[in-house]
């Protein structure tokens, strides 16, 4: 492909993005198509001669598109958003097209040094410890990741890395080997999967402990545990908080969590995954209260705040307590052939798992910039004034009832036993013109709404809401018919 059929077909998709995302509210949100689809309406294997790009787009419109589930569309409802803006979109083709990826400093000065600095915007943008900015004098720093996932597994592995590390000078003659088969770790019941699956990746059990009624994790519940296992001869290494989880959005009690955690010096993580963006707005920042024990944040801009998948901020008060543990001294004959061996004080390229990262700066700083602080605060206020809406709405309605309503999550159900509630978020998934998802508190079922799309205004919060309301209609009126 030369240069000028890049700029048509480039061109072209663009075109083709902004038109898809303008008519999304069209489309049903749930994509009809069953599983295998797509298996035979594509071509056995690699065409031998290359498809003119027409022939590409053409097959995007009639083949894929069709078979999406519309994630930006303002009727999409379910997990957590993952919001794109126009700004992000343009960061991440501008990633693309500058085709720049780093390691070390000298492989990419602009790369590292926007992300250095990007993350540094976004830690006095949550108003985090300034112990985590980049420009510190102290061991902290902040970096992007690919996911709130990988960032839970580099804290865990940073906790049991000091945890060996404490044990050997407490007992020298103790090997790693024998340390490490004794480490474990805690989250509660309520984190999300990614938590539980960082301890199997680590080999640090994870243990998942019951919280409040309000599905917070609390300093008691925690110190029995540590408790039990010490008496048990293990040895407890790093602790998983969430400040919004997944299924409710609820905040564990972080000061309590934290005072434990300095005082037996383990590792704590806050996994603020979604709830990370509403920090943002000083109103929201009490959640936060006790950030000031924790060694490793991490939200994600790709959930709530407008960045495209992926991009996830991870800040550290100590990044060596990483970098020091998982360095790998091989020599790098690349290096020998750098045009020049500067070296800059910051070594991003040691904080996270892949060897290489993406220009994903890029995209971080187009929308920070763009939108400014304010835009990003109208932003979040106003998908939870949306959610707030949606509230008063099911409060009207005596046969719903409210679980609870916190930022842009709205969790409800139908008064009486689960069969309805169920019923309902079934027969609303057949229609596929709401998103819903459910979850599971104290035995019971919960439907999710959440608002996701940045395009959803108060219409289409009406609009869902007469798609619940006459969806349940008729379920009790075939129900009132059999009965
Ligand atoms: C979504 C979510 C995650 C997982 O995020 P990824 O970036 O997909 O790994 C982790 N924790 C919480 C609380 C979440 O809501």
């Amino acid at each position: 492909m030369n240069t000028s059929e890049f700029r048509e077909f480039g061109k072209s998709a663009v075109d083709y993005i902004a038109d898809y995302l303008d008519n999304i509210r069209d489309k049903k949100v749930i994509s009809s198509k069953k599983p295998g689809f797509l298996q035979n309406k594509l071509t056995k294997s690699t065409p031998i001669n290359g498809d003119p790009w027409q022939d590409v787009m053409r097959d995007v419109d009639q083949l894929i598109v069709p078979g999406l589930s519309h994630w930006q569309s303002p009727n999409f409802h379910a997990f957590f958003p993952t919001s794109n803006s126009y700004p992000g979109i343009v960061g991440e083709l501008m990633c693309a097209g500058l085709g720049a990826v780093a390691k070390d400093w000298i492989s990419n000065p602009a790369c590292v040094e926007l992300e250095v600095k990007m993350m540094d915007w976004l830690a006095k943008l949550l108003d985090l410890p300034k112990e985590f900015l980049n420009s510190s004098e102290g061991p902290g720093g902040g970096v992007i990741q690919n996911a709130a996932s990988e960032s839970t597994l580099v804290a865990v592995l940073s906790g049991m890395a000091r945890s060996v590390k404490n044990e050997q000078i407490l007992n020298p003659h103790r090997s790693e080997a024998e340390i490490k088969s004794k480490l474990v770790t805690y989250t509660s019941l309520h984190s999300n999967c990614s938590v539980e699956k960082a301890g199997l990746l680590a080999s640090a059990p994870m243990r998942l402990l019951a919280t409040d009624k309000h599905n917070r994790l609390r300093g008691h519940t925690l110190e029995e545990a540590i408790r039990k296992d010490r008496e048990q001869g293990f040895i407890p290494c790093c602790v998983v908080a969430t400040l919004g989880t997944t299924g409710t959005c609820s905040f564990d009690n972080l000061e309590e969590i934290g005072l434990i955690c300095r005082r037996e010096n383990i590792f704590l993580h806050v996994d603020a995954a979604y709830a990370g963006a509403a920090f943002v707005c000083p109103e929201y920042r009490h959640y936060m209260k006790g950030v000031d024990y924790v060694d490793t944040f991490s939200f994600n801009p790709h959930k709530w705040m407008l960045v495209n998948s992926d991009c996830s901020a991870m800040w550290f008060r100590d990044t060596s307590e990483f970098s020091e543990a998982y360095r790998v001294q091989k020599s790098m004959p690349e290096t020998e052939i750098q045009p020049h061996k500067e070296v800059y004080g910051i070594d991003i390229e040691n904080w996270q798992i892949p060897n290489i990262r993406r220009f994903r700066a890029l995209k971080l700083w187009f929308v920070l910039r763009t939108y400014g602080v304010q835009g990003l605060r109208k932003h979040i206020r106003d998908q939870c004034s949306l959610a707030e809406y949606f509230t008063e709405l099911l409060k009207v309605d005596d046969r719903f009832e409210v679980l609870n309503s916190v930022m842009g999550l709205v969790c409800f159900r139908v008064m009486g036993d689960d069969s309805v509630t169920r019923k309902l978020l079934e027969k609303i998934s057949e229609r596929r013109n709401l998103f819903l998802t459910p979850y599971t508190h104290e035995d019971r079922m919960l439907i999710r709404f959440v608002i996701c799309s940045p395009f959803t205004q108060k219409e289409d919060i009406k609009y869902a809401w007469n798609e619940i309301v006459s969806t349940l209609n008729l379920i009790l009126d075939v129900e009132r018919i059999k009965g």
